[in-house]
């Protein structure tokens, strides 16, 4: 008991020299949960969490197909941050990191202790449940709840527009996921996350608020860079009329968008989730003891582009009678749920063929000339799954598991 004791205050000790990015990575094996590993999170699951881990949450309303819609908090300090995930069904990983967010914030350590005392944390975890359960990005009626803002035909967009109002927090984290194509401009590397202060207007005008997002997106880029050195990128600015951060920008409301993305090999996205929520974490670090105005670093993030592909064999020997062609293909893995067992497979499929050398493949090989076979085709065809041999070297449609 006694040796127990001082084994922990050694560690108080340890972790108070320390800045936010170091005890995050130094106790992150203890805070994550591990229920999370997996992309598909259903409503089901959220919900028996949510009442083990959380019984205090509050009910903000409902799905279109009767789900529940919550809401919980932590902290207690003057300065309120609102975020909220998968509006997007599909997009879990914001989910997973904040629940890793509100683990960090809960444990003994005093940077914990000074968020909590300058920040009430508010968040939604899973504004579209009917869409999580079906591994899609629409609620089940069909409408993206990001396209809702202004016609607020559903009931989802409605309960969130209805607490943010109420609560009118300084800052709002609108989480998402983005596909496996999006990379860093000018690089190989996928953006892993990806981050945007959305424009109130189509002049894209610097307003108060925006020039907030901008600081406290900044200040994430310069701290994250040392981490995952050039995964990081900046979302086109452009004005969507419709959507939630753009609407929310223009109504003053601060509000960050994160895109999590692809990190080699990680298909699952539980890296992307640590790099995920260390991004929350600094944001929220940065609000509660903002010092410089970095607005001015988020100039300075590479944009996302859309040459990322999750295969790229390039050199491939085409045959017909009469001619050979020298091809690059890309091949792009599509997610889809497999109801059976509950989980998310990787459909491979022919996305792109030709001149590639624009495009990056997460796997990039050069086939040297070897011939293309394929198994119930004379040659590849895009939209078809990726099923046929080049040399020795055989893919199978099959299921790549992440
Ligand atoms: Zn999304």
């Amino acid at each position: 008991m006694r040796l127990n004791r001082l084994k922990i205050d050694f560690k108080k000790l340890y972790l108070r020299f320390m800045n936010l990015t170091q005890v995050f990575e130094e106790i992150y094996q203890e805070i994550r949960i591990e229920d999370f590993e997996s992309r598909f999170l259903p409503f089901s699951k959220l919900k028996s969490f949510l009442d083990l881990n959380y019984p205090e949450k509050k009910l903000i309303g409902k799905s279109f197909l009767d789900n529940d819609i919550y809401l919980i908090k932590i902290g207690n300090g003057n300065q309120k941050v609102f975020g909220w995930s998968q509006m997007h069904g599909n997009e879990s990983t914001g989910t997973r990191a904040m629940f890793d967010v509100f683990e960090f914030l809960k444990s003994e350590n005093e940077l914990s202790q000074k968020i909590k005392e300058s920040i009430s944390l508010y968040f939604v975890p899973m504004l579209n449940p009917d869409g999580s359960n079906r591994y899609s990005r629409r609620n089940a009626c069909g409408i993206d709840l990001n396209r809702d803002y202004v016609k607020e035909s559903s009931t989802e967009i409605r309960a969130l527009k209805r607490t943010v109002n109420e609560i009118k927090p300084d800052f709002l984290f609108n989480l998402h996921d983005q596909r496996s194509i999006f990379n860093v401009s000018g690089s190989s590397k996928p953006a892993t996350l990806s981050f945007l202060a959305p424009s109130p207007d189509v002049q894209r005008s610097v307003t108060a608020a925006r020039k907030k997002s901008m600081d406290v997106i900044g200040y994430i880029y310069k701290q994250l860079e040392t981490v995952m050195p050039g995964h990081i990128a900046r979302f086109s600015d452009e004005f969507y009329p419709t959507s939630t951060g753009d609407n929310f920008m223009k109504a003053g409301y601060t509000n960050l968008l994160f895109e999590a993305g692809h990190f080699p090999n990680d298909y699952q996205r539980n890296e992307v989730r640590r790099f995920n929520a260390l991004a929350i974490l600094l944001a929220l670090g940065k609000i509660s003891d903002s010092k410089e105005d970095d607005s001015e670093l988020y100039h300075k993030i590479p944009e996302n582009d859309k040459k990322s592909l999750d295969i790229v064999l390039r050199n491939v020997s085409v045959k017909s009678k009469s001619a050979e062609s020298l091809i690059d293909i890309g091949i792009y893995f599509e997610e889809k749920l497999n109801l059976d067992k509950q989980e998310i497979e990787f459909h491979s499929r022919i996305e792109e063929i030709g001149d590639l050398s624009a495009y990056f493949g997460h796997l990039d090989l050069d086939m040297e000339g070897r011939t293309w076979i394929g198994k119930d085709a004379m040659y590849p065809e895009i939209g078809k799954p990726a099923d046929f041999s080049v040399g020795s070297i055989h893919f199978e449609n099959g299921v790549f598991k992440g």
